[in-house]
């Protein structure tokens, strides 16, 4: 089975509609995505209808979890906490209600999907290290392990197992401003991270206009 994999959207329509094309040039058999729909970009309904469309599964993230209410703003940075007000009044209930039912994580065979960190999931920890990602991989017996969460896109590799930061499709954060996604073969097991080329400029004026921060825009062309 041929799995796309997609994370942290962040209600980016403009990086999520071209990630889109460029999976579909690859025709996988299933999108898998690791949560984060919503919060910071201007178009969350918009990137909740099309994540439901493509995607066979979605975990939940804690912007989800923050915007529907299951989890206190108070761990978010001031940004955060704005952008998840605001895309709070953009939803219908239907949505909140979508966000707070998704699942913590997906197993399927060697493979393990999961928003953050396969410890304690809801606790949302950052895996930025190799210490981190060790930690993290004697936790479980899973082959490859899947997050997103930090925006950054890497491979660990530890022994036999290898976790996979897949990146973010709506505000990635390690210096490349592309929208990323990975493309896994689960009977080569060999990860590939993909950067995708997207009007960055629409989705900046879509921020503006909606009349969050004007730093959530300008993260954006800078890749931070
Ligand atoms: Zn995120």
């Amino acid at each position: 089975m041929r799995r796309a994999v997609i994370s942290d959207v962040h209600g980016n329509l403009h990086a999520l509609k071209a990630v889109l094309d460029s999976v579909d040039r690859y025709s996988p058999d299933q999108i898998v995505s690791l949560g984060d729909t919503v919060g910071y970009g201007a178009h969350p309904s918009e990137c909740i209808a099309l994540v439901r469309q493509r995607c066979g599964i979605v975990l939940a993230g804690n912007h989800d979890w923050g915007v529907c209410g299951r989890q206190s703003l108070v761990w978010f940075n001031p940004y955060a906490r704005e952008a998840a007000l605001w895309t709070r009044e953009k939803l219908d209930p239907t949505e909140i209600q979508w966000l707070d039912s998704l699942p913590l994580a997906h197993r399927d065979g060697e493979l393990l999907f999961v928003h953050a960190s396969p410890l304690e999931p809801e606790n949302w920890e950052y895996i930025d290290s190799l210490m981190s990602a060790e930690r993290a991989l004697e936790s479980v017996d899973a082959r490859i392990v899947f997050i997103g969460h930090s925006h950054c896109a890497e491979i660990y590799r530890v022994n036999e197992q290898m976790l996979v930061n897949v990146g973010s499709v709506g505000q990635p954060r390690d210096g490349d401003p592309r929208a990323r996604w990975c493309l896994v073969d689960d009977k080569t097991m060999r990860p590939e991270l993909i950067a995708v080329d997207y009007d960055i400029r629409g989705a900046m004026e879509a921020i503006h206009a909606a009349g969050l921060p004007e730093m959530l825009a300008e993260r954006l062309e800078a890749g931070w």
